[in-house]
């Protein structure tokens, strides 16, 4: 089959396979060891994804990142670790309990069960804010039917929590919920931290951590998962300064997403209407990328949520959540919430660093990433890895760069070519060989110097292996 490659954007997009870009980018993970089908020997668990040794170490990069620029760069910015299970009163007061549904509709020859917001939206319909009966009647004026072409069910209401019990207590008191958000483990510490920390307004805290939401219809790989990890802020300022504070996180956000690598032509912000706002928030911008075969959709999302959720716990626990400036005067502060998915951070980066170009007359793939992001910011290699002599100088040098990097791998395998391409294939941005020239054989001058290869232009330098460290800082 003839491929049709077109250059654009600095890449070179296959318009034939430009639809399925985004199975390229699964295939690779799994062919790789980046992601792999959850509980897969067992035939998978549906909306769950496990991550294989080179996902741990892009997603720890990502994590780490966004930590050192939210939390580590910052003066007004603690960090929280909370227990993924809570009192089941936390999520009473947050109205989680009574309002966390989507609107759930079954094929009625299957049983598959759909959103029905999903199935609207498909047809260029917004279903935000519709009663379950207008629902109905829109499908029915539509004749919307399963993806199968079957009739669906009337809607109802889903709750996405998922539901487990605690120790060997029975009945209701025994009831708790994996935490579909981790907001809330920072508002039941905004005490603590205010007791312990002084803080002074306006602050934030900050947490990364695991989210469960029992999604009616989990799809687009990690996109929509039923277990994922979220980066949250919850930013607490005087109700006066919730628009400049405002102003000043959203160029924040943009920011992070230009440093992770997505270009600004594939970034969005969608101010969210106001008839479609939740009815505690005063403004939500959604910050949505321009997934590949998919469109633009929610990357990351950023609430002005005024001082709802404090009040709430403070009517329900009876703790108060004010705010005591030094002259005494108290407060309830009002609240930002900058809200990060990990799982759609990768799949944006991973999509944006997906390149194809022809080098040395073959189309090969790489994945542009960051230096910051690669799972592996350098390989090292010996030319041949049975001549001893290489051998031994590559180790040194893999154990040298290991000490200062950590993620560094040692590819010995295949012909250098080869290791070439599998090193572009999972983005890592040098590779080092260790040459017959780097042993000073048969150039004395070039002793103890290797070859370093550019992974995007594929072009190669000679460095001192002295200087190794600092060439690649
Ligand atoms: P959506 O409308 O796409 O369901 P949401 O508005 O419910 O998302 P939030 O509650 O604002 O999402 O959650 C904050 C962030 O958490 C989202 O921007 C997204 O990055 C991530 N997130 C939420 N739900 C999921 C999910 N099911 N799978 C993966 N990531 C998710």
């Amino acid at each position: 089959m003839k491929r049709i490659m077109v250059r654009c954007k600095d890449k070179y997009i296959d318009m034939e396979k430009n639809t399925d870009m985004m199975e390229k980018v699964v295939s690779l993970c799994k062919r790789r060891g980046f992601v792999f089908q959850g509980s897969e020997i067992y035939g998978g668990l549906k909306g769950t994804w496990d991550f294989g040794p080179l996902g741990v170490l892009l997603n720890n990069n990502i994590k780490r990142e966004w930590w050192k620029m939210f939390v580590e760069a910052r003066e007004d910015m603690y960090g929280l670790d909370a227990a993924i299970l809570m009192n089941a009163k936390v999520w009473e007061a947050s109205g989680h309990v009574a309002g966390f549904f989507d609107p759930l509709v079954e094929d009625t020859e299957t049983g598959e069960r759909f959103r029905a917001d999903h199935l609207l939206k498909d047809i260029g319909i917004d279903a935000d804010g519709m009663s379950l009966e207008k629902i109905d009647s829109t499908i029915a004026e539509h004749g919307v039917k399963s993806p199968k072409g079957n009739a669906l069910s009337p809607a109802r209401q889903f709750n996405m929590m998922f539901e487990s019990r605690i120790g060997a207590t029975a009945g209701p008191e025994g009831t708790v919920y994996l935490r579909p958000e981790t907001a809330q483990g920072i508002f039941v510490n905004f005490k603590n931290v205010l007791d312990s920390m002084s803080p002074k307004i306006p602050f934030g805290i900050a947490q990364v951590g695991k989210a469960f939401r029992n999604e009616i219809a989990p799809r687009e790989f990690l996109f929509r998962v039923r277990e994922f990890e979220q980066m949250e802020i919850e930013y607490f300022v005087k109700e006066a300064d919730w628009e400049t504070e405002y102003e000043k996180l959203r160029l924040d956000i943009q920011r992070w997403h230009e440093h992770i690598g997505l270009s600004s032509e594939n970034i969005r912000e969608y101010e969210v209407p106001e008839k479609d706002l939740a009815h505690y928030s005063k403004r939500t911008i959604d910050f949505e990328y321009n997934y590949p075969g998919k469109g633009f959709d929610e990357l990351a999302g950023f609430a002005y949520r005024t001082d709802h959720d404090l009040k709430n716990h403070m009517k329900a626990s009876g703790v108060s959540m004010e705010y005591i400036e030094p002259d005494g005067s108290r407060f309830v502060p009002h609240v930002l919430e900058p809200s990060f998915g990990v799982g759609r951070a990768i799949t944006a980066i991973l999509c944006e660093a997906y390149t194809e170009d022809e080098m040395n007359g073959e189309i090969r793939t790489y994945l542009k990433l960051p230096a910051y992001l690669a799972p592996y910011r350098v390989a090292v290699s010996p030319l041949l890895k049975n001549k001893p002599e290489l051998v031994e100088k590559a180790r040194a040098v893999f154990a040298a760069l290991k000490k200062e990097f950590g993620n560094v791998a040692y590819d010995e395998n295949g012909n250098i070519g080869k290791r070439y391409r599998r090193q572009d294939e999972i983005g890592t941005p040098a590779c080092i060989v260790i040459d017959f020239e780097t042993l000073g054989q048969e150039n004395p001058e070039l002793k103890d110097t290797v070859t370093v290869r550019n992974r995007d232009t594929g072009e190669q330098e000679r460095v001192v292996i002295a200087d190794l460290v600092e060439y690649l800082k």
